[in-house]
């Protein structure tokens, strides 16, 4: 292709496409020209962190692809703009239109938030995506978060979790008296409840309390991101299963006054997206989580344990404690706890003839 036409298919592409040409077209047509949008989203993950804070970043690049550019979101990790734990507050009050954390973060303000996250012996992954988008829980969510500004959308999900990475065996609920682990949220008060002394840590501290002994155990994730840390090399069994967080929820909130300035289809594609990182988070830890515990158990001789049944039941008995306690502070968290109670017994009919069943059936 000549210069000249070059410049000419140039002038064409000006005239018939671009923000310039739509908007003039626009004008005659009667059709509004079509604005941008510039926004922060910021999280409680370092910038890039596989599997957490990777979803943030799949999320804006497929919101941007979807409008063409129209939703251009930068994404700040933690600390960068605001620390890991101020996600909701910048967000509630308009720093940042939009954040990507995990609700439990915010208990001691708001005492239903983990409901939304995890709970001990909750729901799994494919149960809490059931609760949250056609059992109710997506509107009682946005009820608790209302009065802060504030509009949740459901964002990730690591599958069932590992019990934890641990220095010595664990053979009855002895074992855990005096076991100083770093086990956050309501896991971490059952597990104090039985004796142990429940610790938290942000992720990047794990390794070097384990090496240096100020931790005897650690919980993280799983596979995937445990073999990342390298707990490995400072810890000899690695338990399951994840009994305190069986299905955890990743959040995108949204600042709502933010989220109803858009148009409808940018507010449609920022739903959409979110749904789709969703799920995307949970494919990407059930395929990894899989590689990843060959290689520890085959290149790093990890030996992989299962907690006895006795201490599995003594933490269910105080797991059903707590959530009774927490249930009882308020009557909108009551009415979450009834609504995720209510489903689980619900699912624990079906799943127990199908995927239970199926499980079985198809043994190891
Ligand atoms: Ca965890």
């Amino acid at each position: 292709m000549g210069k000249t036409c070059a410049a000419l298919l140039c002038l064409l592409l000006i005239a018939c496409g671009g923000d310039n040409g739509a908007s003039s077209t626009a004008s005659s047509d009667g059709v509004q020209p079509q604005q941008t949008y510039k926004w922060k989203l910021v999280t409680s993950w370092p910038k890039n962190f596989p599997g957490l804070g990777l979803a943030p970043e799949h999320f804006v690049q497929m919101v941007e692809r979807m409008s063409n550019g129209r939703l251009k979101i930068k994404v700040y990790g933690a600390g960068q703009l605001v620390p890991a734990f101020e996600v909701f507050d910048a967000v509630s009050q308009g720093t940042a239109e939009m954040g990507h954390s995990g609700s439990y973060y915010w208990k001691g303000k708001l005492p239903a938030s983990p409901f939304f996250g995890t709970v001990p012996f909750g729901l799994n992954a494919q149960e809490m995506n059931a609760w949250l988008h056609y059992g109710g829980g997506l509107e009682l969510w946005r009820e608790l978060y209302a009065p802060f500004n504030l509009v949740p959308f459901a964002a990730g999900n690591t599958g069932v979790q590992m019990a934890g990475w641990f220095n010595r065996e664990i053979n009855s609920i002895e074992d855990i008296k005096g076991l100083k682990m770093r086990i956050p949220g309501l896991g971490g008060e059952v597990f104090t409840r039985a004796g142990g002394i429940a610790v938290n840590l942000p992720g990047g501290e794990l390794y070097t309390s384990m090496q240096t002994g100020v931790i005897d155990a650690t919980e993280w994730v799983g596979p995937y991101n445990d073999l990342a840390l390298g707990f490995y090399q400072v810890a000899k069994y690695y338990y399951y299963p994840g009994w305190h967080e069986p299905g955890p929820t990743l959040e995108l909130i949204v600042n709502k006054q933010a989220l109803e300035s858009l148009p409808q289809d940018l507010q449609a594609i920022v739903e959409t997206a979110a749904r789709a990182v969703n799920q995307d988070m949970l494919d990407e830890y059930t395929a990894r989580n899989n590689a990843a515990l060959v290689e520890l158990v085959n290149k790093h001789g990890v030996q992989v344990k299962r907690l006895p049944d006795d201490v599995l039941a003594e933490f269910k008995r105080l797991s059903g404690e707590v959530i009774d306690e927490l249930a009882a502070k308020d009557p909108l968290t009551q009415r979450i706890a009834d609504s995720m109670r209510a489903f689980a017994e619900q699912s624990k009919a079906y799943h127990g003839i199908s995927e239970e069943a199926y499980y079985n059936a198809r043994g190891k």
